[in-house]
């Protein structure tokens, strides 16, 4: 039976990405993901040039690049769904399709800082709110410029510290993030949401309304 290294093996050899897609489109001028991401096996930081890099030109190392960099591409290349103006050297916006450390799935739209405010501009706006949308309950749209994050939902985006929290539903189309102090905090919070979600199952609009007022109560036991 194959395992993970010899799936992973076999799909570099395929010039496919983790999901074992193929690109449908290539890099040509583009560089900016060797320049907002961070690449583990080089040391590098996200925001800074990798020192392989020719911006414009591509990989100083192509044939030697670390396996990370041979197995990521960014969804414009492979997701036939994003329109040329996602082309990450015009919108400045690298989009990662990821998992985050705990298993969560994760779209990641990384803004190079030198544009900070073109994730709220148009044509790129309305897709990533309709990212947002259809992801809620299965992963997380998550914006990125330096080192500022927001989470994305259908009716807000919430500015976030690095660190656990929760994305909870508060109405028909409302979401909130509630920040955690420690992951215990976390699971603790949990708990109680399943609970509340068990109990608000079975109530009249005004015992749930109550219990809105209680989530209200927990959010701030969170901070
Ligand atoms: S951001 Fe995408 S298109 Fe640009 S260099 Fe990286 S993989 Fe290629
Ligand atoms: S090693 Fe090559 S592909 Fe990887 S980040 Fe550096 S320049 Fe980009």
């Amino acid at each position: 039976m194959l395992d993970y290294q010899d799936i992973k093996a076999s799909f570099v050899q395929a010039g496919k990405d983790y999901f074992g897609r193929k690109p449908f489109r290539v890099c040509g001028s583009c560089s900016l993901c060797c320049k907002l991401l961070k690449v583990e096996a080089l040391d590098k930081p996200a925001g800074e040039w990798c020192k392989h890099c020719v911006p414009g030109e591509g990989c100083g190392i192509y044939a030697d690049r670390p396996e990370g960099c041979k197995f990521w591409m960014c969804e414009w290349l492979v997701n036939r769904d994003l329109r040329d103006e996602w082309f990450p050297a015009k919108s400045k916006i690298v989009i990662d399709r990821t998992m985050n450390e705990h298993g969560k799935r994760m779209i990641r739209f990384v803004v190079d800082p030198g544009y900070p405010n073109r994730w709220r501009e148009e044509p790129w706006y309305h897709v990533i709110k309709s990212v947002a949308k259809n992801g809620m309950g299965i992963w997380q749209t998550v914006i990125e410029v330096g080192d500022r994050n927001w989470i994305v939902f259908p009716n807000k985006e919430v500015q976030v510290k690095p660190g656990p929290g929760m994305s909870v539903r508060v109405a028909e189309e409302a979401w909130e993030y509630i920040p955690c102090e420690s992951q215990e905090h976390l699971m603790k919070l949990k708990e109680g949401m399943d609970q509340l979600a068990a109990w608000s199952n079975s109530l009249s609009d005004v015992e749930r309304a109550i219990g809105l007022a209680e989530l209200e109560a927990m959010k701030e036991n969170a901070k």
